[in-house]
């Protein structure tokens, strides 16, 4: 079954302490695409400007992504400026450009008001409203948020965290949402909300999923080079919601293998700028991580 994703499409300059980039590809609803197109069909909603290059749609029709729901208007594209330190888990905002996104009203294309599965990337809550008003029939919802919206539009985040199935958030965002140290508190705080899970992202230290009364903990990949995380998060978010689409099973068992596939394609995003490394990676080398990730949490009983 294919997803409907909406979030972001950007320019993106980020440094990192082992390089920098100016104005290349990036936004949440770019990575997330590109990641869950290696397992389903997927149709994104974003908008950019008149300065957003040909190839870059390329890149993602390439990957087979739907982008009938990508509008051009006049004005420019949403940029990001971001900067890591040696703690690349923390990535810190120097810039945020709305741009084009703005006054954007998301229109989605009839034939995906129905779809099955949709995915709330990274973006103004308001427009995440927006659009699970359009899209009725979906059988498994999931968004996704930052502290830029925490601290600007908290009760809309509510209000979408409310009306969605799953919850995918970062570490300190969790924290910051619910006000909270204890990771277990803030995820029962958001579980409180409505949503069924909650996947909380660590970064370099894997994944945590809740539900009302199970918890699920995968490691990260443990990679020696870590280039550049921007996109780890929207990667993950796409290799995960790509493989419960493709098999249509939204057990938990599932979203279990789910969140290592998750895993294993963030990592390899983070190995290269942009979506480098992303945009064309081998079934094999998939299946070879996703395999090794099998071996890395593999212990036998007492
Ligand atoms: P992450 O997966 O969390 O590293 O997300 C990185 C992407 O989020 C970057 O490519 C940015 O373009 C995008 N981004 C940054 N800030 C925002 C924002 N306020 N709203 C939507 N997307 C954003």
């Amino acid at each position: 079954m294919s997803i409907l994703v909406v979030g972001s499409v950007a320019f993106d300059s980020v440094e990192t302490p082992f390089g920098k980039a100016e104005d290349v590809l990036g936004g949440s609803a770019t990575y997330f695409s590109t990641s869950a197109s290696y397992f389903t069909d997927v149709s994104l909603v974003a908008v950019v400007g008149e300065d957003f290059p040909d190839e870059h749609v390329t890149l993602l029709t390439d990957r087979k992504v739907d982008v009938s729901g990508l509008t051009k208007v006049p004005g420019e594209t949403f940029r990001w400026k971001g900067r890591y330190d040696y703690d690349l888990n923390q990535a810190h905002t120097l810039e945020t450009h709305l741009n084009v996104f703005s006054d954007f009203e998301p229109e989605i294309p009839e034939d995906h008001r129905d779809n099955d599965f949709l995915f709330l990337a990274n973006i103004d809550p308001e427009l995440q409203l927006k659009v699970l008003d359009q899209v009725t029939g979906a059988r498994f919802t999931a968004c996704d948020t930052m502290n830029f919206w925490i601290e600007s539009k908290i009760e809309k985040v509510k209000e979408v965290f409310s009306r969605v199935d799953l919850v995918v958030i970062n570490e300190g965002e969790a924290r910051e949402f619910a006000g909270e140290a204890s990771l277990v508190k803030a995820a029962k705080k958001v579980l409180a909300l409505g949503p069924r899970i909650i996947i909380i992202k660590r970064g370099e230290y894997g994944a945590i999923m809740f539900t009302e009364t199970t918890v699920f903990s995968a490691p990260a990949y443990p990679l020696e080079e870590i280039f550049d995380p921007t996109g780890a998060g929207d990667t993950f978010a796409g290799g995960m919601m790509g493989l419960v689409a493709s098999t249509g099973d939204i057990s938990e068992a599932n979203i279990r293998r789910a969140i290592v596939l998750g895993s294993t394609m963030a990592s390899f995003n983070v190995e290269a700028f942009s979506l480098d490394r992303l945009k064309d990676l081998k079934t094999e080398e998939i299946n070879d991580r996703y395999g090794e990730f099998k071996r890395l949490t593999h212990f036998e009983g007492l």
